[in-house]
């Protein structure tokens, strides 16, 4: 075997809370996995500041802290955590053959897939500067912090109807700000959000800057894109809510996704369609994506990788008998 090839018997690719949980799982059940953790290692909570709804931490915890945490928690059983990306997949014989950082080739028993999702961003250099500061692109993690306070949101879709109707429970007011005249939202939604006393729907509107100073945000500039008329909103809060990406691209055309690019599994496990694979955190779930779900399923993940691995095993016993 070359220097640059190497056999293992758990790969997981991705450092998220489902990356580090089952690599937890998967070390204590001795199968020596091995993590990639992909270009930001700890993934999208480590772009966060405040975390207060995991369970297990009642003071809450830095996003950042808390995934460095988990690292040395899998660290901690044997994981062997390595800084890289995978570049390519080769799953079409066993054992799987996945490609590190375009050099290196690594044989797997099993893989974990636990790539994660991107959310979008409207692509204004204000909010990023802000995210973290009043900007958010998660209603759930973070619109406690906003409490009694204004907020606004953009986008249309059901996770943007949903997250406003979150923040209306929580804040004195809620502008929604929708690109066109209409919602891309299932009708149920949409009349729950018009029934929703304190949220303002602004349509033809959409965002120009966030405004902010130390303290963080303290409004947006927004315009109407049908009448052309500037004007400002006080909030102290932003919620970006225009969709997710999954970070799945590597895996096109081998492993059954959705059209969106959400990895398939079956349901009740995290099996996809090819064998020895599994996945598991935002990678797969449009719905919840919560550290504390992703966690869950990382965990799922694992387990159903150890006993892949053990009825593989007895089948081989079996066979020489
Ligand atoms: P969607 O892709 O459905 O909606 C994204 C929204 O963001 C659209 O309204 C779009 O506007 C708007 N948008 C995109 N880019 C911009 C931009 N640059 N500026 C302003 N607005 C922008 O994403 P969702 O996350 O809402 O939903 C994803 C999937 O998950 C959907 O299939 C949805 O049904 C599902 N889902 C289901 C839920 C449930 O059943 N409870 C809850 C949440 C999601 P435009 O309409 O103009 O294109």
């Amino acid at each position: 075997m070359s220097q640059d090839t190497e056999h293992v018997k758990c790969l997981i690719i991705g450092s998220g809370p489902a990356g580090y949980t089952a690599a937890i799982y998967a070390a204590r059940a001795d199968l020596k996995p091995v993590l990639y953790t992909g270009m930001i290692a700890g993934g999208q909570l480590t772009q966060t500041t405040d975390v207060e709804n995991f369970p297990g931490y009642p003071q809450g915890i830095m996003g950042p802290e808390m995934m460095d945490d988990f690292r040395k928690q899998a660290e901690r059983f044997g994981t062997d955590i390595r800084f890289g990306y995978v570049s390519s997949v080769d799953f079409s014989s066993l054992p799987h053959k996945v490609v590190v950082d375009e050099v290196k080739t690594i044989t797997a028993d099993t893989v974990i897939i636990s790539t994660g999702a991107s959310a979008k961003w409207l692509g204004l250099e204000s909010e990023q500067k802000y995210n973290g500061f009043g900007v958010s692109a998660c209603a759930v993690c973070d619109g406690f912090f906003f409490r009694g306070q204004d907020v606004a949101i953009v986008g249309a879709g059901d996770t943007a109807a949903e997250e406003a109707t979150y923040l209306a429970k929580l804040c004195r007011k809620v502008y929604m700000l929708i690109r066109r005249d209409e919602f891309r939202a299932s009708k149920a939604m949409v009349t729950r959000v018009q029934n929703t006393a304190n949220i303002e729907i602004l349509y033809n509107t959409e965002t120009k800057e966030i405004l902010g100073n130390q303290q963080g945000v303290n409004g947006i500039a927004i315009y109407n894109n049908k009448t052309g008329q500037d004007s400002v909103l006080e909030v102290t809060g932003f919620f970006v809510a225009i969709g997710h990406h999954p970070n799945t691209d590597i895996f096109k055309g081998i492993i059954d996704m959705d059209e969106t690019g959400y990895i398939q599994t079956k349901p009740g496990t995290t099996q996809t369609n090819v064998e020895g694979v599994f996945c598991c955190g935002d990678a797969q779930d449009n719905i919840y994506r919560q550290a504390v779900t992703a966690a869950g399923t990382g965990c799922m993940a694992a387990l159903d990788a150890e006993r892949y691995l053990a009825a593989k095993e007895a089948e081989e016993v079996m066979a020489h008998l």
